[in-house]
Order: C-alpha cells, then structure tokens, then sequence
C-alpha cells in the first residue's frame, strides 16, 4: 500500500492493513477528494462501493483514479498487480441502495450543508446499524451533521487533505456525541492508510482551514485592492514566504466554491467580520470560473500552460 509519497511497500501486505471489522467502504461524492478516497481505500485492500449523482461524473472520477495510479507506477510507489487489484475492488454506482453492505460510509459531496444533511439521511436508510458515518467536509458542524441522523455516537469527521494519495495528514473530529469506539477505528482507520492524524475540536473550519483559508482570502483581497497581480502575489508568497504553492494557486486547486463555502462557515460561525469573503471570490464563484476543475479561476487552465485569467 501507499504509505506518503515516498516509500515502497509490497502489494502482499496490502490485505493486512485493513481495520478488522471494516471491510467494505462506500463514498458518496466522485469529486476530487470524493476519487482520491475511493483510490487509496482501495489501495490498501478495502472493498469501496463510488457514489455520485450521475455516471459521467463517476466515470470522470475512475478516470482520474486510473490516471493516478499510473503515475504511482511510474514513480515505483507501486506495482502493476496493485493496480490490477485496486480497480477490482472499486465499484460504481448512482444508487445509495449498494451502501447496503458498507462499513464505514464516508460522505464526500459538494460543501453544503444541506446537500450533506440530505445525503445522510438517505444514508441512515441504507447502511446496517453497525455502519459508521463519516464526513469529509471542511468546515461544517460534526456535531450539527451528526444530530440530523439516526447515529450521532457513530458519526466522525474524517478531514482528507487534497491530493488524498499524495497529502500524508487526516484532520480528525469528533461531534460532541461520538463515541469513544468509532474515534478508535477512526485512528485505525486512518492509520491502516498511511495516514498521519491530527484532532481538531468541532469548531467552524477546525484546524487546517481555519488557518489556511482565511490567508487565502487575504490574498484575494490583495489581488481585488491591487496590491499586487496573480502572478506576483503568487511569487511573493512561494519565495517570500517558502510556500510550495502561491495562495491564488492553491485557491484554484482547492475549488473557489469550496473556498467560499468555508469563508461563509467561519463568517457566520464566528460572527467576526474579519472572515467577510472578499467580493472578488464571490465574482468569480459567480461566473462558474471556480478553479482547476472548471478549466478555470484565477489561472485559465484551458491551454498548454496556465495563464492568470485576467
Ligand atoms: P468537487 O466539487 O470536486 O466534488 C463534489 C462531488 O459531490 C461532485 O462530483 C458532485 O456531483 C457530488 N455531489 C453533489 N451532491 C451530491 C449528492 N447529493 N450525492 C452524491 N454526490 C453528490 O468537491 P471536492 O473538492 O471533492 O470536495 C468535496 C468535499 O470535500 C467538500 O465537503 C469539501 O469541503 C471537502 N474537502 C475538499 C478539499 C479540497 O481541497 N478540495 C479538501 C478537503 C476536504
């Protein structure tokens, strides 16, 4: 199984790996953090069942798993026959009713709480009681999310980072009612993947966006005064301040509606007005130009390099 980026480990230890009492793993959500789960869940040997709203959508996201564990084989983090058995153990579905049989069902949809609220109750319906429910939101209430289903002493949040085969840490959050034994197959959980885990408290954006966004956010201000342009705000930040990526970069890999969501999630949560979204995010939200995954947002992605978009 992947363990970082930079470690070989034979495919006969991928099955070991495994939380004992969880087999099967369904995601809901196809996205790029819903395909990057999807990936290394299978990787290290547990069956996982992809949701979506529609097929293209999930055939995009098997596209983009295949496509990534190419490049794994080609930077020798794994082997041909783990390929092999990773998209075995993958399978599709537009119906939450193949949930029947999963685990440990981890929601991954677009950041609205509503959508999640909706997803979780159509969950509760499906999944077997000893099932937990995970989410991977970035800044909504666990607690909150928990209490609108049929188990909040099972329900966890499970803060993957993006790229998820790449990133090495798991944010994890604990609702005010999780128990004690779904946060220890969380941490199992995590730990069978490789993953380096962190507690955050339930708090709006908890620990990572909490910090990063609110600085990206800034940058965008930056950009919408004119302090600077895109590409020398991104520099600054890259060479001034040693980040691997410059914070409008980042914004656009990140989503601009996921940036925004959790700009609206500390605002309202924190009622401090130093969490306003700058009007400049809302505009390009607006126009649909959210970021990389829409071919466009600060940079236009559309050619053979990026370009600033304006
Ligand atoms: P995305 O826009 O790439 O994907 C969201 C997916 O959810 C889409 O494919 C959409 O069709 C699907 N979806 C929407 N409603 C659905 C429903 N009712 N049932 C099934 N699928 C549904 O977004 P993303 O970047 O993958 O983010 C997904 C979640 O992960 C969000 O909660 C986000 O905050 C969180 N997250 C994102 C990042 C990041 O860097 N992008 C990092 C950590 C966590």
């Amino acid at each position: 199984m992947l363990r970082g980026t930079s470690e070989v480990y034979p495919s006969s230890c991928l099955k070991e790996n495994r939380v004992v009492n969880i087999k099967k793993v369904g995601i809901v959500g196809a996205g790029q953090m819903g395909n990057g789960i999807a990936h290394i869940c299978a990787l290290s040997g547990y069956d996982v069942v992809l949701s979506d709203v529609s097929q293209d959508r999930l055939d995009q996201a098997l596209g983009e798993i295949e496509t990534n564990l190419a490049r794994q084989l080609a930077r020798e983090l794994i082997q041909l026959s783990d390929i092999e058995q990773t998209r075995a153990r993958i399978s599709l579905t537009t119906d939450l009713a193949a949930f029947a049989n999963v685990d440990l069902a981890i929601e991954a949809a677009t950041e609205r709480r509503e959508t999640k609220e909706q997803i979780f109750s159509q969950l509760c319906a499906v999944v077997p009681d000893h099932t937990i429910l995970a989410t991977n939101t970035s800044s909504i209430s666990v607690t909150r999310l928990a209490s609108t289903t049929d188990r909040p002493e099972k329900f966890i949040g499970l803060h993957f980072m993006n790229p998820v085969p790449l990133m090495k840490l798991m944010e994890i959050i604990r609702g005010l009612a999780t128990d004690q034994a779904t946060y220890d197959a969380a941490i199992a959980f995590a730990d069978s993947l490789g993953k380096t885990t962190t507690n955050a408290e339930d708090y709006p954006a908890f620990i990572v966006n909490r910090v990063l966004i609110p600085m990206i956010n800034e940058a965008i201000y930056a950009l919408y005064e004119g302090v600077g342009t895109v590409e020398s705000i991104d520099t600054a930040m890259r060479l001034g301040a040693n980040h691997p990526m410059g914070p409008l970069t980042l914004a656009d890999f990140i989503g601009l509606d996921t940036c925004l969501s959790i700009m609206q999630v500390l605002h309202d949560g924190l009622a401090d007005t130093k969490y306003r979204p700058c009007p400049l995010l809302v505009k390009y939200v607006e126009a649909g130009w959210v970021g990389r995954k829409a071919g466009r947002g600060f940079y236009d992605y559309r050619g053979d390099t990026p370009v600033p978009s304006r």
